[in-house]
């Protein structure tokens, strides 16, 4: 019914002539040459387009059934999964120690965009399962590394993070899940958890709850949570699965989109827990988790916007309708396709210079990543939390918009089930408010990040983006996208100035203005993307090296953005410099 692609021939012109990553490597890894990632992706594209994506519409149809305790997840999962598992792609940028292959993050993270884009909500059992054995890597001893990793690396047991609780989601400090100190170290931990993504299905031996909960005495509110680790099977001393611990799924919720997954209402009658990490310090250990979940999911937003793309555009080559308003452009034909008309490009460039601008935003991302982790780099680790919720936030709100422009390219038949586009957008929609609302996220952003370190991770960004105008050029054949990236950058900067001249004295003054801040922001980091991308392909055309068709299609999308996109920075600086009145002028019972 619908088809996915995998986007390789972009994948590889972002890592090698934009990012440079064979010559400017990867801390600890050496490899990424041009014929090595090469057939990375090509072989996770064949995966991604040949077995999971076939299982896309199977899953959104059939969905998951809960029977006597057990979560059957739809016909074809098990095998697939069995297939990604067994052909190593489960812990493609995870330690060697425990069965990884230890590749970039920024590798993995390409591989993602593959899976995700051709099947979301079979991709979450994996996701979650790497956040859940990155943070027993980061915080777990020894023991429980050597315990669990191998397995979870493997996906032979999956992992899940349990936050949310029926009145809590955002404001985790009102939580109610205890865990009560047993004489043998464990904790025995009892609550009710909702919403929780792969809380329970077939398709693996174990299933590894991290899990958060206030043990009596301990300080009130957030500071209070600690996180545990608590098997669904007890793991005994040899590593063989042991009873059942006392937890289970109770109810699988009916949504709106990623029928495929498994979300779970779970119950935890005092089971078995381990602590991991320290003490009411479990934020910070789950933290680990979000920062990359949270990344995860700003992925999941462009790769709908992908997918939903791809559909849309083999639909306006296809479809006749009306005659273009300069000439016949299909002579042949009762009507011309939808492609000629002047709105359906628009839609159709809309899409594509978002979902190239932000594939190249995640994959620099990503590469920050390698830098701050492996190369213990602090200035990258800087502005990677920097930019993590902008990450979140605007991807997944631009990726969620792109699969609704997609949809309006098949008109009716974008709105009824029969051609998958339906799905694209109910799928991506859950990106917007899982791992913390995108309105929090503006808020962390605003709030905690730009102040962040005295302000310098924002100063920094600053000072990349005037480096890249001043060392591209404002005159010549870059002018045309260093000007507009010019021109927002300052509009972003003069945001930061209102929310500081004004913040301190009214913080609704800033909290009013972040969400456009975040969009903001968002369009500043995706204008810097297109600028880079232009210069590489300017380069490429100048030196006669590679694809001349995919380069001057570069220039052409680079130019739409900066001239169609990039002037939203306007009117988000507008709405930022009202203020907090407004907003605020209305008492709550005038609405
Ligand atoms: C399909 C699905 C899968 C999920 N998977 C998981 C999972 O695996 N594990 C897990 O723990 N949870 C999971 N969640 C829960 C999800 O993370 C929460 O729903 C989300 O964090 C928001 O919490 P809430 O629903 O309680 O909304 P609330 O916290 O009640 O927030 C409601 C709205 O108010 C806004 N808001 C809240 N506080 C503020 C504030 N101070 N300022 C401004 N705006 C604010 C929010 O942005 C949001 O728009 C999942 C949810 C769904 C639907």
């Amino acid at each position: 019914m619908t088809r996915y692609t995998a986007p390789t021939q972009d994948i590889q012109y972002l890592l090698h002539d934009v990012l440079d990553v064979a010559n400017d490597p990867t801390p600890g890894y050496a490899e990424l040459e041009p014929d090595f990632t090469s057939a990375v992706l090509e072989e996770a594209g064949k995966i991604a387009g040949e077995v999971l994506h076939p299982l896309n519409a199977v899953g959104d149809q059939e969905g998951c059934v809960l029977e006597n305790g057990v979560v059957r997840p739809p016909k074809g999962f098990k095998e697939a999964f069995d297939q990604v598992r067994e052909g190593g792609w489960t812990a493609l940028d995870l330690p060697e120690q425990y069965g990884g292959q230890n590749m970039p993050y920024l590798l993995g993270t390409a591989v993602g965009e593959m899976f995700s884009g051709a099947n979301q909500a079979f991709t979450m059992y994996q996701g979650l399962t790497h956040g859940a054995a990155s943070a027993i890597l980061v915080h777990g001893t020894d023991q429980q590394k050597d315990t669990y990793l191998p397995k979870m690396f493997s996906c032979d047991w999956t992992g899940t993070m349990n936050l949310t609780e029926p009145h809590c989601g955002t404001d985790l400090g009102l939580m109610r899940s205890k865990a009560v100190p047993q004489d043998d170290g464990s904790y025995a931990i009892s609550g009710q958890k909702i919403f929780i993504s792969a809380g329970e299905h077939d398709m693996a031996e174990n299933i590894i709850h991290l899990v958060l909960a206030k043990i009596p005495g301990g300080p009130e509110g957030i500071k209070g949570v600690s996180l545990f680790i608590v098997p669904k099977f007890l793991v005994k001393e040899d590593g063989s699965l042991g009873e059942r611990n006392g937890v289970k799924c109770s109810k699988i919720e009916e949504k709106m989109g990623i029928h495929g997954n498994s979300t779970c209402v779970m119950d935890y009658d005092g089971a078995k827990g381990w602590l991991l990490g320290e003490e009411h310090k479990g934020m910070r250990a789950m933290f680990t988790m979000m920062n990359e979940a949270r990344i995860g999911v700003g992925m999941q937003g462009l790769a709908q916007a992908e997918v939903a793309y791809q559909n849309a555009l083999d639909y306006a080559r296809d479809r006749l309708q009306g005659r273009s308003v300069t000439g016949v452009e299909n002579p042949d034909g009762p009507a011309d396709p939808l492609i000629v008309h002047p709105d359906i490009r628009r839609n159709l460039l809309d899409q594509k210079s978002f979902i190239e601008g932000a594939r190249a935003f995640l994959l620099w991302g990503a590469q920050m990543i390698d830098r701050a982790e492996r190369g213990k780099d602090e200035a990258a680790h800087g502005m990677v939390s920097l930019l993590t919720p902008v990450i979140k936030g605007f991807l997944t709100d631009e990726g969620y918009d792109m699969t609704v422009q997609a949809q309006q390219v098949y008109g009716g038949h974008g709105y009824i089930e029969e051609t998958g586009m339906s799905q694209f957008t109910r799928d991506a929609r859950i990106a917007m408010i899982y791992e913390g609302a995108n309105g929090v996220q503006a808020l962390d952003l605003v709030g905690r990040k730009l102040a962040q370190d005295g302000g310098k991770h924002v100063m920094a960004f600053f000072d990349l983006v005037k480096g890249f105008i001043k060392e591209a050029g404002t005159d010549g054949a870059m002018a045309e996208f260093t000007e507009p990236l010019k021109s927002a950058s300052k509009d972003l900067q003069s945001a930061g100035m209102f929310f500081m001249q004004n913040g301190m004295k009214n913080p609704n003054a800033a909290l009013a203005g972040s969400y456009d801040f975040m969009h903001l922001f968002g369009h500043v980091c995706l204008g810097l993307m297109w600028g880079r991308m232009a210069e590489a392909s300017l380069k490429a055309l100048a030196e006669g090296r590679g694809d001349a068709n995919f380069h001057e299609t570069k220039l052409a999308t680079a130019r739409f953005y900066m001239t169609r996109r990039l002037p939203a920075t306007k009117l988000h600086l507008a709405r930022i410099e009202s203020g907090a009145d407004p907003v605020m002028a209305l008492d709550a019972d005038r609405f």
